[in-house]
Formats: C-alpha cells, sequence, structure tokens
C-alpha cells in the first residue's frame, strides 16, 4: 500500500457527526410561503418532524430516505405529548442525524418552538431557528386585510384564543386590548368566538368594530367570513368556520372590499381534476392553481417503455438515413432522444441532416430544450396539419421519415405522409397504460357528491382512461355533478363516444389554450360572487 492510498483510508475513518436540529417555519398553508433557507433545510434532512399543519408537498421534498415522524397535534388530539418531542428531538439529534422539526407558520408564534428550543439548548443539542410566515401574515395578505395601514392602524397584537376568556385571573391584558384601537389577531380561538368578542366588548371595543374570521389562510380552500365585532361569532358558526382559523379585529378589515385580490382569482376555490400522467400533470397543475383553483391529480395514465425497443433503438442509431424526424408529442421526444444518446455515445449529432417536425407548441419546446432547431410546425396542432404543412413545403416524396411516438397512437399521420410519397418508419418510444390510482374512491365519492367543478382531459386516452378508472356505470351520474374541459377536437370526440359533452373546448390546442378556456368559463359563472361572500 503505498502512502496516498493509507492517507485517503484514514481520511474516510468515521468520525461521529455531530447531529442538529433546524426548527423550520413551514409557512401558513401554502407551500410556496417556506423560506428559501428553511426549504433547503427540509432537502438535506435525515429526519423530519412534523405536525398535522404541514402541506403533504413540502413531505415530498424530504430526501425519500429521510425518516418522517408525524408528532400531531390538531386540537384536542395530541399524538405525543410536548415533553416527548423534545426528548425524540434530542435523541435524533445526538444520533448525528439532520432534524428539522417542521412548524406550521412561524416556529416562535404560539407554537410552541420556543419550548422545543429551550429544551435544545438545555441539553446541549445544537439548533438553528428559520423564521416562518405567520398564519397572521399570510392570512393578511391572501384576504387583503393589511395588519396595519397609515389611515386605519397603526399597531397589531397577536392574542392566543387558547385561553378561557371567562375566567376571572387571565395572562392576556384584557382592558389593554379593549382600549387600544390598532388591529387585533386571534389564534386557535375559533371554539370560542363567542366568549372571545364579548370579553373584547365588555373590555371596551364598540360592537361595530370591523371583524373578520379566516379559515385555511393561504390555500385555495381559504374562507373569509366578515362581519363586526358583535356579529362576527354568528356568522362564523352559521358558516361552520372550523379550525384552523384565526379571526382578525380592526378597521383594516374594510380595506378587503377593495384588496381581496386573492378570492378574486377567476378560479378561486375550485376544485379541478387533472387527469394525466404524474410526469406530465405538474405544468397544468401549477397554471390552474396560480388562478386559484385547488387541482387534484387524479393520473389515469401511466407512461412505460414500449414492449420492445429493438426497432426504436434501430432507428436511433440510424438516424443519419432520415430526412425527416416527426414528433407528436413532448414524450415522444424526451423518450427518444435520451435513446439517441444512449445509443450514439452521447452525441446529439447523430441527427446529421434529419430535419425535425413538430406537432405544437409544448412538442416544439420539448424538442428545443434538447438544443435541436424545429424545422417546421403547423398552425392547427393535429396529425392532419402536420402532411399538410409538409406537402406545402414540397418536401414529401421519396423522402424518408421518421415518426417516434406513443404505441397506440392514431394512423392519420404515417399514412398521410405515405400518401404524399414518403417512405415512412413508425417506431414506439412509449407507451401509456391505465392506471387506477391511490386515490380513485375519493375522487369517485366527490364527483358524485358535486364538489368537484371541472375534470381536464388532455388527450384521446385521458378520456377513455377516466370513464374506465371511474366505471362506466357511474359515469351518467358523474356528468350530471361537474363538467369537462377538453384540450381539441378529437379528444372531445372521444369524450363524446362515451356519453360526455365537453363544456369547454380549448381554442388552442395546447395546456395553455385549455387553462384559457377553463378560466374564460368560470370567470362568466363568478361575475358578482365575492360580493355576497366577501362583504
Ligand atoms: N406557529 C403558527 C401558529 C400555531 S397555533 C403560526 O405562526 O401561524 C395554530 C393556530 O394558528 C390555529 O389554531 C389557527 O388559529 C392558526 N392558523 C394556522 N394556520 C392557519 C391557516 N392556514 N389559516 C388560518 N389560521 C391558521
Amino acid at each position: 500500500m503505498n502512502d496516498l492510498q493509507r492517507t485517503g483510508s484514514r481520511r474516510t475513518r468515521k468520525v461521529p457527526k455531530e447531529g442538529i436540529v433546524y426548527l423550520v417555519g413551514a409557512g401558513p398553508g401554502d407551500p410556496g410561503l417556506i423560506t428559501v433557507r428553511g426549504l433547503e433545510c427540509l432537502r438535506r434532512c435525515d429526519v423530519v418532524v412534523h405536525d398535522h399543519l404541514a402541506h403533504p408537498s413540502l413531505l415530498g421534498e424530504v430526501p425519500p430516505a429521510a425518516e418522517r415522524i408525524y408528532v400531531g397535534k390538531e386540537a384536542g388530539r395530541h399524538t405525543l405529548k410536548q415533553s416527548e418531542i423534545n426528548r425524540l428531538l434530542i435523541a435524533r439529534a445526538r444520533a448525528g442525524h439532520r432534524v428539522v422539526r417542521l412548524k406550521g407558520g412561524d416556529p416562535l408564534i404560539f407554537g410552541r418552538g420556543g419550548e422545543e428550543a429551550e429544551a435544545l439548548a438545555a441539553a446541549g443539542v445544537k439548533f438553528e431557528i428559520i423564521p416562518g410566515v405567520t398564519a397572521a401574515l399570510g392570512a393578511a395578505a391572501c384576504t387583503g386585510m393589511p395588519l396595519t395601514h397609515r389611515d386605519a392602524a397603526s399597531s397589531v397584537t397577536f392574542v392566543t384564543g387558547h385561553e378561557d376568556p371567562t375566567q376571572a385571573e387571565s395572562d392576556i391584558p384584557w382592558k389593554l386590548l379593549g382600549d387600544a384601537g390598532g388591529t387585533l389577531v386571534f389564534f386557535m380561538g375559533v371554539g370560542r368566538l363567542e366568549a372571545l368578542c364579548e370579553r373584547l366588548i365588555a373590555s371596551g371595543r364598540a360592537p361595530r368594530t370591523p371583524a373578520a374570521v379566516v379559515e385555511w389562510a393561504t390555500l385555495p380552500r381559504q374562507r373569509t367570513v366578515t362581519g363586526t365585532v358583535g356579529t362576527i361569532a354568528r356568522r362564523a358558526r352559521e358558516a361552520s368556520i372550523r379550525p384552523p382559523a384565526l379571526l382578525i379585529v380592526g378597521e383594516v378589515v374594510r380595506l378587503r372590499r377593495r384588496l381581496a385580490w386573492f378570492e378574486s382569482r377567476p378560479l378561486f376555490g375550485r376544485r379541478i381534476v387533472v387527469t394525466r400522467s404524474r410526469q406530465q400533470a405538474s405544468d397544468l397543475r401549477r397554471r390552474l392553481e396560480e388562478l386559484g383553483a385547488e387541482a387534484i391529480e387524479f393520473p389515469t395514465i401511466r407512461l412505460l417503455p414500449p414492449r420492445s425497443e429493438k426497432r426504436m433503438r434501430e432507428a436511433a442509431r440510424h438516424l443519419g438515413r432520415y430526412d425527416w424526424v416527426v414528433f407528436t408529442s413532448a414524450n415522444a421526444v424526451e423518450r427518444f432522444v435520451a435513446v439517441v444518446l444512449e445509443e450514439n455515445r452521447g452525441d446529439i449529432r447523430a441527427f446529421g441532416r434529419a430535419r425535425i417536425a413538430a406537432i405544437g407548441p409544448a412538442t416544439r419546446e420539448a424538442v428545443e430544450r434538447c438544443h435541436l432547431a424545429v424545422a417546421l410546425q403547423p398552425e392547427r396542432y393535429v396529425a392532419e396539419e402536420v402532411v399538410a404543412a409538409m406537402e406545402r413545403a414540397g418536401e414529401l416524396d421519396g423522402a424518408r421519415v421518421l415518426v417516434p411516438r406513443a404505441e397506440q397512437a392514431r394512423e392519420v399521420l404515417p399514412e398521410g405522409l405515405r400518401q404524399a410519397g414518403a417512405r415512412v418508419d413508425v417506431v414506439s418510444v412509449y407507451r401509456t397504460v391505465a392506471d387506477k390510482p391511490a386515490n380513485t374512491r375519493e375522487i369517485i365519492e366527490d364527483l358524485l357528491a358535486g364538489s368537484i367543478a371541472m375534470v381536464t382531459f388532455t388527450s384521446s386516452s385521458t378520456a377513455a382512461n377516466f370513464v374506465r378508472a371511474v366505471g362506466a356505470k357511474r359515469i351518467k351520474r358523474i356528468a350530471e355533478k361537474t363538467r369537462f374541459a377538453s384540450i381539441g377536437p378529437i379528444t372531445s370526440q372521444t369524450l363524446r363516444k362515451y356519453g360526455l359533452q365537453p363544456a369547454v373546448e380549448a381554442r388552442d390546442y395546447t395546456i395553455d389554450g385549455l387553462v384559457a378556456a377553463i378560466s374564460r368559463s368560470f370567470g362568466r359563472r363568478r361575475q358578482g360572487k365575492l360580493g355576497s361572500q366577501g362583504k
């Protein structure tokens, strides 16, 4: 063994790692509202300790191998006692782990984060505190109630509503809160709204002071009820407001009339199902969410490699033979280009002189992401138009054309190309199979209950597999309770074949076109809706 090797082995000897606990604020609900630093910690942790307010998609950021520990803490249903949580954090850190203690909102606002930090300090465990957007700030932003305002409030007070306001001895300075003016935000008080408001009035706040209750702030299911200190408890009860919710008291509540941007978005509060495969769903989901919808993934199809890869690989090795490569989906681009690189030592020049046609803008973008140029893309995004455009370009007679595509695609494109005199090789680069998603039962229940506003279809196979997944015998009843959106005429045709009438069809056969059509359709229905809820 030479010196170098010996040094190497000394370096790799295991030194016990020093553990650490990060007390991370998860933000008020919307997973986009965690801090960059908080997200970094989540992505590198060995253990995450979370409770019921942590958004599932934040837990999705944790490395797959990390340990996830749920410690509960829904009102009245504590899974672990606080002292047990403290002991757990200390034990995992002492074992050398990077532990994230993920807490709703900000860890130090009514979350007992202070107590957890004290326990860590007393045990000599290293820790860091990463602040979060507290629910009060999230609610303020997403209801349009600035907590301070030059004309309406020069102070804001966060108050716990956890304490019984009828008890004589109180840690809350009621007299001050009654007199102070400014904005008050009560946490954890929905169960005691009556008593809280009575106590405020008894302490000097005018009963006509504006007040609001905000449930599930910052999420698509956010609900806001407004009134006055005198009426808000009754109104919240009538609306069946449940935790988590905040009570906000003060003149700033009035500003909401002009500032309620979040709830005025065209799809706010609408639950919309996305039936695309999991790999493709995120783009559509994000856009629907940006417009305020709660997008629910229901991936009725799954992409798999083709049953035989032989022809695809052969074509990839002999790309130089072709004049044209025609792509009809972004999936085909991604799958085929990956194979081309595998078969040609990672050299994209294997495409050689072959020109590339793309059926539409999403396919085009996928090609361009691979640093390849698109020579042709038709104005309307259907197979017939690709043939017509290529014919117009006068390039087809005797041309050699490769069509890498899904195993079960329509024959229109290759047939059209052949009729125009081209020699066409069709190779399967992926296949779609029906999937039965884990949330199938829930989705069927919600569809039948009428709580889903729309189901979106981005291809004929999503339509066919949706019908299969929810059951052909239920489809009629479902069709009475929800509406269907289709990406274009071919998908609409398939829907009609199953007796489903699309309420919305994209003018532009793209995800953007589909989202625009959905948004237009709800925009028409929404006119004047906010007024009734948002006074
Ligand atoms: N540390 C948290 C608060 C924990 S106490 C923070 O900074 O936000 C839990 C209380 O916070 C709930 O009872 C409720 O009053 C409030 N809360 C948390 N998330 C909320 C949300 N999305 N909408 C409304 N209130 C919320």
